[in-house]
């Protein structure tokens, strides 16, 4: 026999014997103080109900119970105990006649059964070992469904699990629950500079600290990516879901440095209320995911609640990109052509190539209701290559009616500029339409030349080696840093037409078309005024040296049809035509 004395080298196994019959109970007694391996300290319990309530300060390691209790029977008694010992693996002891039961039980959740009678040491610790290690794999099966694998919070599953609840007992209790979307600023930059590793610590970390921000109660869920859920339970207002939001916000903009690095992290939180802004947590995500993207627009670290014209405006923006999208593949895009002319010999010199969309529903529109859209949607690249192309194509055909050679201007995103293929794209245009490359002139802003100047410096010059033209668009409204100009190979400066059409008044369009004039000048570059609409525009521009003006005096952008007998018209004209074409031109013609 072994004393108490080997109980320390032996494992300690908690067991919560649930048996009104005493006999039973005494025999499993004997039995399990038989058993070498482990030491069973036993805590008998006679009825369901005391076994739900010593629940409350007993964590056993495994419960054997008779199904028939005096206040409790059959697969009852197992569904209660489950609830109330979730973790805990149950063995159910019954009498013979009840196998069946016993079976059913199993499949009710139990992970084994004995039956009286049959019972001896050996069975009952085997059967006592396989339920505790049936439990634990059931319980690591449940636990793969249900977290997230890095940061071992709760997973989509989990959420869906958890917000029923919330939403269940909110509806119980009229109060509100706040679902919020947390989406970290700038992850896949980390990600792809620092490497995984370092972007996954990030992610482990931010779990904590949003956790940590939150009460207990409250559920904290990975969604996936970088991407993170919070549920506060009893909150019917902003004013009380803010100091929660402010606090992550803040506690995750603590985090600078992961291993050494810098991360500089930071989160937009987008928020949607229960009941004001959905009834299940589809919606509340939907909402919440709206108003997150809202915060992100409006810069890193930010929250925004959701409100009921971003559901109408997400509405209008999926049904643009959809008829984006179809515009693109049915070709509803044109181009017209607005002439440029030369202040010093009247002669045309180039045209501008300007996108028109002839919308189905909407009629011919202009850029500003569809570039951004299309920059949006990541189909810039396509309709850009189509303007390229095109336009080359149709300055050929100009080239081939025995007009004197001029060159097209080609406007050109930030995006574009910033595609890797672009060159390639160039390349194939120029190519495929035999356009000789120095009669194509590329328009680029200062934002897009800006925003990584050795980048664009380093991509202007593999233009120019194809020996395409540079022309920087609305000159002057955006950096005013000076200095990159020297370094970009630049053929061009178009005077943005604000400070043009503003240079008879007061003021700044005259000193600033001066200066950038003479600017050009010192750089060797051409100026072009944009947008001149009146003879004293015209004027003014001439006198201070400008060489090239293009504006609605001249031409509106007109179709290849209406621009070729004009061209024809106007292609070699002295100066002093060159004021009698603006008068005749002014007010005649109304284009798009
Ligand atoms: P932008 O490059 O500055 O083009 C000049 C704009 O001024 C054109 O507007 C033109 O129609 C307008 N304009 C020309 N002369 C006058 C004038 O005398 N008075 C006034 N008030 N306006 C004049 P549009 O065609 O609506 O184009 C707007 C912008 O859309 C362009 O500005 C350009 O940034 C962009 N864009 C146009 N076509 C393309 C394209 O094919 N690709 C890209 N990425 N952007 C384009
Ligand atoms: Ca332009
Ligand atoms: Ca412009």
């Amino acid at each position: 026999m072994l004393g108490d004395l080997d109980e320390e080298q032996r494992e300690v196994r908690e067991v919560l014997l649930v048996e009104d019959n005493l006999i039973d109970a005494q025999l499993i007694r004997r039995l399990l103080r038989r058993i070498t391996d482990a030491y069973y300290r036993i805590t008998h319990v006679r009825t369901l109900n005391d076994a739900v309530l010593s629940a409350e300060e007993f964590a056993p390691d495994v419960i054997l119970a008779d199904l028939n209790l005096p206040d409790s029977r059959g697969t009852q008694t197992v569904s209660s105990l489950q609830t109330s010992y979730p973790d805990v693996p149950l063995v159910i002891v019954s009498a013979w006649e009840d196998e069946a039961i016993s079976l059913r039980s199993v499949k009710a959740g139990a992970q084994d059964y004995l039956v009286k009678g049959h019972i001896d040491g050996a069975n009952l610790h085997r059967v006592i070992r396989y339920a505790v290690e049936r439990k634990r794999t059931e319980l690591e099966l449940v636990r793969l469904a249900h977290y997230d694998q890095l940061t071992s919070l709760p997973n989509r599953t989990l959420l869906r699990e958890r917000v029923d609840h919330a939403l269940r007992r909110a509806m119980r209790s009229g109060a509100g629950v706040a679902t919020l979307i947390l989406d970290m600023d700038r992850f896949k930059e980390i990600n792809d500079m620092l490497g995984h590793e370092i972007g996954d610590k990030l992610l482990v970390e931010a779990a904590k600290r949003i956790r940590a921000s939150v009460r207990d109660q409250d559920t904290v869920a990975r969604l996936g990516g970088d991407e993170f859920a919070v549920i506060l339970e009893g909150v019917s207002e902003a004013k009380e879901v803010l100091p929660v939001v402010e606090r992550i916000i803040k506690s995750l903009e603590e985090v600078k440095t992961i291993d050494g690095h810098e991360v500089n992290s930071s989160t937009s939180i987008g928020i949607a209320m229960y009941p004001d802004n959905g009834n299940n947590l589809s919606e509340l995500l939907r909402a919440a995911d709206l108003a997150m993207y809202q915060a992100k627009a409006s810069g890193r670290g930010r929250y925004q609640f959701f409100a009921n014209a971003m559901q109408e405006e997400a509405q209008s923006r999926r049904a643009l990109e959809w008829a984006l999208r179809r515009a693109a593949e049915k070709e509803e895009f044109q181009l017209v052509y607005q002439p440029q002319l030369c202040l010093r010999t009247g002669r045309v010199i180039g045209v501008e190539a300007l996108i028109r969309w002839m919308s189905p529903t909407r009629g011919l529109l202009t850029p500003h209701h569809f570039i951004s859209g299309l920059e949006e949607f990541g189909l810039i690249h396509q309709v850009g290559e189509w303007v390229l192309v095109t336009a080359c194509e149709q300055l050929r055909r100009w080239h081939e009616m025995d007009f004197e050679p001029m060159r097209i201007g080609v406007n050109v995103s930030a995006q574009q500029f910033e595609d890797p293929m672009f060159i390639d794209k160039i390349r194939n245009a120029l190519r495929e339409t035999k356009l000789p490359p120095e009669f194509l002139e590329l328009e680029l802003t200062e934002s897009s030349l800006m925003s990584d100047a050795a980048i664009a410096s380093s991509l202007l010059r593999e233009i120019r080696d194809v020996g395409v033209r540079i022309a920087i668009d609305d000159f002057g409204t955006g950096y005013s840093s000076l200095t990159y100009l020297h370094e970009f190979p630049l053929n061009v400066l178009k005077i943005d037409k604000n400070f043009v059409q503003s240079v008879g008044s007061h003021g700044r369009g005259g000193p600033i078309s001066k200066m950038i004039i003479g600017l050009g000048q010192n750089l060797g570059l051409e100026i072009v005024a944009e947008g001149v609409e009146t003879e004293s525009q015209l004027e003014y521009m001439r006198e201070h040296g400008c060489d090239i003006a293009q504006g609605y005096l001249y031409s509106r952008p007109e179709s290849t049809e209406t621009l070729t007998p004009w061209l024809k018209a106007n292609q070699r004209v002295s100066e002093t035509h060159v004021r009698s074409i603006t008068i005749k031109k002014q007010g005649s013609r109304t284009g798009p």
